[in-house]
């Protein structure tokens, strides 16, 4: 398990911890929250007519739990939708394919999960900025099947389109499906509700990918925004992105996240 500098985390027993969003949704894995380890994104679960599938598979630090959590909520995980390969959203993927369960990543991350250089990966500057210990490294591996921006993907009896968002890394991906009414729209690290960005200073993150892509996500009527950390926002997702597109059109740097 990673451990966090300065941090009183304490690796607690499983608990069935999780917080139900929706009828089929539901916060299984958060570092924000506490409810897993503090590398962890948020990790979302949602019912599929298999069992759970995951969106996000954390920092690699507390896999059990999340899928516990996963699995008291919607039953057996049965695979893994990851939105980039940063190692806060994908390096559980090697814990759960050892479980035999698949993990899907955008074709755009496939060089960088199975052979992206530290500096590629962010990590570089992650350890100069005491984000990671120095002692980290990233867990190469290949996905067991990918997601093509601009495709439909069916998983679980579930259809999610892949929506290319770069901007935040070169191989970032939402994911739009309609679930228990709501059209949600699992936008990682991409914009958050208050429509800020989250541009880095690493290889990959680009302002002017984000100008592009932003166009993307306009006009797609999302009602629920469930971002890759911090609180997810359950109605009016689409006044975050169109705020964050209109920011994005203007001539100065939109506000940004770190
Ligand atoms: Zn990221």
């Amino acid at each position: 398990m990673l451990d966090l500098d300065g941090s009183n985390y304490k690796a607690i027993p499983v608990m069935r911890l999780c917080m139900r969003l929706t009828d089929s949704i539901a916060l299984v894995g958060s570092g924000d929250a506490r409810l897993t380890d503090p590398y962890d994104c948020n990790i979302y679960a949602i019912k599929s007519q298999e069992g759970a599938l995951l969106i996000d598979t954390g920092g690699g630090g507390d896999t059990e739990l999340i899928l516990e959590n996963a699995r008291h909520t919607f039953g057996d995980v049965v695979g893994a939708l990851i939105t980039h390969a940063h190692a806060d959203h994908a390096q559980g993927g090697p814990e759960l394919q050892d479980r035999d369960i698949p993990v899907v990543a955008p074709t755009p991350s496939v060089p960088l999960l199975t052979e992206g250089t530290e500096t590629e990966l962010g990590i570089t500057a992650a350890k100069r900025d005491s984000v990671y210990p120095d002692d980290y490294e990233y867990s190469h591996y290949t996905p067991d099947q990918t997601a093509t921006p601009g495709s439909i993907l069916e998983l679980g009896g579930r259809q999610f389109d892949i929506v290319q968002i770069r901007g935040h890394a070169s191989d970032h991906v939402a994911y739009l499906t309609e679930v228990d009414g709501l059209t949600a729209c699992f936008i990682g690290d991409a914009v958050y509700p208050d429509g800020s960005i989250s541009l880095l200073n690493t290889p990959g993150s680009s302002l002017a990918a984000y100008r592009t892509d932003i166009e993307n996500l306009v006009g797609r009527g999302i009602d629920a925004l469930f971002t890759g950390h911090g609180l997810p926002r359950l109605r009016d997702g689409q006044d975050s992105i169109d705020q964050a597109a209109d920011a994005l059109a203007g001539m100065y740097t939109p506000p940004s996240r770190t």
